[in-house]
C-alpha cells in the first residue's frame, strides 16, 4: 500500500503515521517528494484495513493500493526518477553515462592503459571483473583480490570509479572493500540470498537481467535489494536468449522504455554481452541512447584478439574513443548531458 500524506505534512506526522504501521506489523519506507511525502507500507495486508486504520488521520491524502508484485521499484511508489551516485558520477535523468573497460582484469598494464584511454574518450566508471563467471570450469576464473587490487590502483591513478562483480555472498564483504559500485551478473539476478545482502550494504548495485528473465523478474530482483533499504539500484539489460544465432544475445531494447515506465531506477544498455559482437557496439549504442536509457556498459580491451575472455565483443581504445564521440553529437538531442 501506498500512503500519501497531504501536502505540507509535518515530521511529527510522518513519524505518526510511521508508528502506527509499524504497530501493524508493516515495514515502512519513505519517499519524499517535491511537493508530497509517501509512505510505502510492506507487509502482510490480509485482514489488516488500513483505509481504516491509516486513512482516517486527518494529514493522510489517499490509501492506494500497489497492483504491481514490485512495490518499492515501481513508479507508482516513486514518480521520479532516481539518481544513483557513484561517488561524484551520477547515473539518472538528463544524463548518458559511460562505464567501460575490459571483461576480466587480466594485468597492470591490461587496466590501466584501458583506464587510461576510457578516461581519456569520456567513460565515466570503470569496469572490470575479478571474480568471473565462466560457463567453463576451465576457463580463466579472474585474479581474485589481485584484480581488486589493480582495479584500486586505475582507480588511484585516473580517478574513475569502479564496477566489479560479486559472484557469491562469502566473497561479498571483499569486494565491497575495494569497489564503488557492485555487480550482480546476469547469472545471480535470482540469488536471492546475495540480493538481500547487497541491499544490507550502503554501496550502488548494477544489477543485470538474467539470460533468461523477464522485465518483471528483473524488477523483483531490483525489490529484494530495495526493501532491505539500499535504494542506490541501477538496472542492465544485457540482452536475453533466443532461437536467434547470429547474435550471442538478442539486445532487448524495448526493455529500456517498458522499465522507464514500470520504474523509477535507472537502466544502462550492455551492447557488449547483448550482442557478442564488436561490430555491432556502436550502432546498438547509438539506439540505446534514442530508446532512453541511462548509459552503457561497454567492454574495451587494448588488444581484443589476446582477451582471456569475451575478446569478440571487446572493442578497442581506438574504437571506444569514436563510439563516445558519436554518442556526444546525439546526446543532446535526446535532452542528455554527457
Ligand atoms: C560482465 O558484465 O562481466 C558479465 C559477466 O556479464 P553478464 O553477467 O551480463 O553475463
Ligand atoms: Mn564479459
Amino acid at each position: 500500500m501506498i500512503i500519501v500524506l497531504r501536502s505540507g505534512a509535518t515530521p511529527q506526522e510522518i513519524d505518526e503515521v510511521t508508528r502506527r504501521l509499524k504497530k501493524l506489523g508493516f515495514g515502512v519506507h519513505i519517499s519524499q517528494g517535491t511537493e508530497r511525502t509517501i509512505i510505502g507500507a510492506i507487509g502482510d495486508e490480509r485482514g489488516v484495513n488500513l483505509e481504516e486504520k491509516i486513512g482516517v488521520l486527518p494529514f493522510v491524502e489517499r490509501v492506494i493500493p500497489i497492483l504491481t508484485p514490485y512495490k518499492l521499484t515501481s513508479r507508482e511508489f516513486r514518480e521520479q526518477d532516481t539518481v544513483v551516485r557513484v561517488n561524484d558520477v551520477e547515473i539518472g535523468p538528463g544524463r548518458f553515462v559511460i562505464i567501460a573497460g575490459p571483461c576480466a582484469v587480466e594485468s597492470e598494464s591490461q587496466v590501466l592503459e584501458t583506464a587510461f584511454r576510457v578516461k581519456e574518450a569520456g567513460g565515466k566508471i570503470l569496469r572490470g571483473g575479478a571474480f568471473k563467471p565462466r560457463t567453463s570450469p576451465y576457463s580463466f576464473q579472474g585474479l581474485g583480490e589481485d584484480g581488486l587490487k589493480l582495479l584500486a590502483r586505475a582507480r588511484e591513478v585516473t580517478g574513475l570509479p569502479f564496477v566489479t562483480e560479486a559472484l557469491g555472498i562469502e566473497e561479498l564483504p571483499l569486494v565491497a572493500e575495494y569497489a564503488d559500485m557492485i555487480q550482480i551478473g546476469a547469472r545471480n539476478m535470482q540469488n536471492f540470498r546475495l540480493l538481500e545482502a547487497v541491499g544490507k550494504l550502503r554501496k550502488p548495485v548494477l544489477l543485470k537481467r538474467g539470460m533468461m528473465n523477464t522485465i518483471d523478474e528483473m524488477l523483483m530482483s531490483a525489490e529484494y535489494i530495495l526493501a532491505q533499504g539500499n535504494y542506490q539500484v541501477v538496472l542492465c539489460e544485457r540482452g536475453i536468449r533466443t532461437f536467434e544465432p547470429a547474435t550471442r544475445n538478442t539486445l532487448d531494447l524495448s526493455c529500456v522504455p517498458i522499465v522507464k515506465k514500470k520504474s523509477h531506477l535507472p537502466i544502462l544498455v550492455d551492447p557488449s554481452h547483448g550482442t557478442g559482437r564488436s561490430d555491432l557496439v556502436h550502432s546498438m549504442s547509438l539506439a540505446a541512447l534514442a530508446v532512453g536509457a541511462d548509459g552503457l556498459l561497454v567492454e574495451v580491451h587494448p588488444n581484443p584478439v589476446e582477451a582471456l575472455s569475451d575478446g569478440p565483443q571487446s572493442v578497442t581504445p581506438e574504437q571506444f574513443a569514436a563510439l563516445v564521440k558519436d554518442l556526444r553529437r546525439f546526446a543532446p538531442l535526446v535532452g542528455r548531458e554527457m
